[in-house]
């Protein structure tokens, strides 16, 4: 049923857009080089190696270093820098914008019995009362990883912004956390809750693929969460930009970092941004992701055609998706720090 809008990538120099007229997405970068007989590229290139030119043909990964992002900022140009890279390189690459952006932050080193790694922590607001905004720099195994999860990582950059561009938020603080091993069940962000200072927290959200569409899916938010401070504050923030939003109670399947701080009692939720179109085939799918109907790619929501698949690319994700999840953490803090401020003793 998404056929038609599957996405299709269309190459304008270097640069790609994205266009819904059903053609295939397909990298010009790989294809070019392919296109010379040998013996021009032997004349061309000279003493470049055939096998070189196979293992760049093949694998157009890392085309953009952090000075790609660095002299034009923009959420995109993040998810540009960051698909396709490891774990590793993009906490590099996260902590060199960090860095470049005068941001205060501090890797904090966690150890669990399936993980060792490095959490990422950066704050904004001097209020006394907390809130944990998250996404995860791991990518999924064999896949480029742009909407999982490099695409929430430049939205929440993209946020911090926005809030430093406004000024103090003096009755709340929001942490912002890249956590590590997510993909495999939430490794930091179980070692985090541990030993993490929470006092004064009263949510965690977890940011799980904002680069695709143009409605917020809150998710998880189960009996008390789903009327918490927080999810008041997401669901206000959606109204307000007239933005369409569902919110949704617990999934089967799915996971991510939030749950980790459910377990601590803490209210938490997941959020995506989906198309408002997919709505409905959203709602079935998360029901029942196993189900036979979805085992053509096709039948599935927009951002389940890609999730986990080589096919993550930045070509599939929207500069548009990526400034709405911003915008939505951006109000929801606005809205905390006003809630909290008539109600200093919250
Ligand atoms: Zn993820």
């Amino acid at each position: 049923m998404n056929t038609a809008r599957k996405p299709v990538a269309v190459v304008v120099g270097a640069t790609s857009k994205w266009q819904a007229d059903g053609r295939n997405t397909k990298l010009a970068h790989g294809k070019a080089a392919h296109k010379f007989p040998m013996s021009t590229v032997s004349r061309i290139v000279g003493t470049i190696t055939a096998s070189l030119l196979v293992a760049c043909a093949t694998s157009p990964t890392k085309q953009y270093d952090v000075r790609h992002y660095l002299t034009r900022p923009s959420a995109y140009r993040l998810v540009e820098v960051l698909a396709e890279r490891s774990d590793e390189e993009r906490l590099q690459v996260a902590t060199q914008v960090l860095t470049a952006k005068g941001i205060p932050h501090k890797l904090e080193d966690f150890s669990t019995p399936r993980a060792n790694g490095k959490n990422l922590v950066f704050e904004y607001g001097s209020g006394r009362r907390l809130i944990v905004v998250s996404a995860h720099y791991d990518p999924p195994p064999d896949s480029p990883g742009a909407n999982d999860d490099a695409s929430c990582m430049a939205s929440i950059i993209e946020a911090y912004e926005m809030l430093r561009r406004r000024g103090d938020l003096r009755n709340l603080k929001v942490r912002f956390i890249f956590f590590g091993a997510e993909e495999l069940q939430r490794q930091g962000s179980k070692a985090y809750v541990r030993t993490a200072n929470l006092e004064g927290i009263i949510g965690a959200a977890s940011f799980e693929m904002c680069g695709i569409g143009d409605s917020v899916a809150v998710w998880s938010a189960e009996g008390d969460t789903r009327n918490s401070q927080l999810v008041l504050a997401i669901e206000k923030a959606a109204k307000d930009q007239g933005i369409h939003y569902g919110i949704v109670g617990n999934i089967p399947r799915y996971y991510s970092d939030h749950e980790s701080f459910a377990e601590m009692g803490i209210p938490a939720v997941g959020v995506t941004i989906a198309p408002r179109e997919d709505e409905a085939v959203l709602r079935e799918y998360i029901k029942d992701p196993n189900a036979f109907r979805w085992m053509r790619v096709e039948n599935r929501p927009l951002i389940f055609q890609t999730y986990h698949t080589k096919n993550d690319t930045a070509e599939t994700i929207s500069s548009a998706a990526l400034l709405l999840a911003a915008r939505i953490i951006y109000e929801t803090a606005l809205n905390l720090d006003s809630v909290l401020s008539s109600n200093p003793q919250e």
